[in-house]
């Protein structure tokens, strides 16, 4: 019996979020649809945040009432705020993501509010949703954990103040994102070791190509969860310089071939990057194994 890893799809939300033009509503369910065809369980489908900002993220309510409609799939979407969590419960989304930067610059830039305020909020927003009749997972998602393209260096115990900060907050699960992609395997393990298993999850950006290094780092510290992109679409609108997040597919593959479990069927993966091609004509799509072409050699874990 193989060890068990998740990978949440970030794609819909993270990767359409920073692109010029919007995927229509019915081209982006296409795409989820092909996602869990892939086998994928875990899919962040959008962001519940003010049309005028993100305007590829108007849709959201929508998107999330028709995947929770898919068998099996577990649906999040973010939400800066308590409006936000309010209209992901009244679409039916199982988990929200809360994001809480670390550096001040990006906090301010990405939410217009200081950390510590922040996570105020997310307190309050676990006290709203464990009044409520159905349950709704709540995760803060630890921004600019490793690094800031605004402030620059984010010392460790800052971001460990915040991932305290979220666990005083009474959040279900707390995740370290490299939102612009600056970290290195080295900080990762020790920052993960620092945190002593406060941590279920990693969401790591490709930005200096050290993406699935990264991953690797967070997999020997005893990880199992991990965001990643279908092509590694994504970056963050107030993050300037933040580039893709990792790559499904190669995440997949290094995943399984290593003898961990997706449950994700590498050929289908790749066939549903022409679900997002459709939505997104003229979009570069990147991935080593698409690419290549997948090997004789690979074996996917029992
Ligand atoms: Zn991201």
């Amino acid at each position: 019996m193989n060890e068990v890893c998740h990978i949440c799809e970030v794609g819909p939300r993270d990767g359409l979020q920073i692109l010029r033009s919007v995927m229509p509503t019915a081209a982006k369910l296409r795409w989820i649809e092909a996602l869990v065809a892939a086998g994928l369980r875990e899919i962040e489908v959008g962001s519940f945040v003010p049309a005028k900002l993100i305007p590829q993220m108007a849709d959201t309510a929508e998107v999330v009432a028709a995947a929770c409609r898919l068998p099996g799939l577990k649906v999040v979407a973010l939400a800066p705020n308590l409006r936000g969590a309010q209209a992901a419960y009244a679409a039916g989304a199982h988990r929200i993501s809360v994001p809480v930067s670390v550096s001040r610059g990006h906090s301010l830039a990405n939410l217009n509010r200081e950390p510590a305020a922040q996570i105020e909020e997310v307190a309050r927003i676990v006290a709203w949703v464990r009044d409520q009749p159905r349950a709704m997972e709540v995760e803060g998602a630890v921004s600019t954990a490793f690094g800031c393209s605004i402030d620059g260096v984010v010392p460790a115990r800052a971001t460990l103040a915040i991932v305290e900060g979220l666990s005083r907050a009474g959040v279900d699960a707390i995740a370290l994102a490299d939102t612009v992609g600056y970290a290195n395997p080295a900080q990762v393990g020790a920052l993960l070791r620092d945190a002593g298993g406060a941590i279920e999850g990693l969401h790591l950006h490709d930005t200096m190509g050290l993406g699935l290094a990264n991953a690797l780092a967070g997999l020997q510290e005893g990880i199992r969860n991990f965001d990643a992109a279908l092509a590694g679409l994504g970056g963050c609108p107030f993050a300037p310089g933040a580039s893709g997040n990792i790559v499904t597919e190669d995440l997949v593959f290094m995943l399984e071939s290593m003898g961990f479990a997706t449950g994700i069927d590498l050929d289908r993966l790749i066939a549903a990057r022409a679900a997002l091609q459709a939505g997104l004509p003229g979009e570069a799509l990147r991935g080593q194994v698409p690419q290549a072409g997948i090997p004789k050699t690979y074996r996917q874990a029992a």
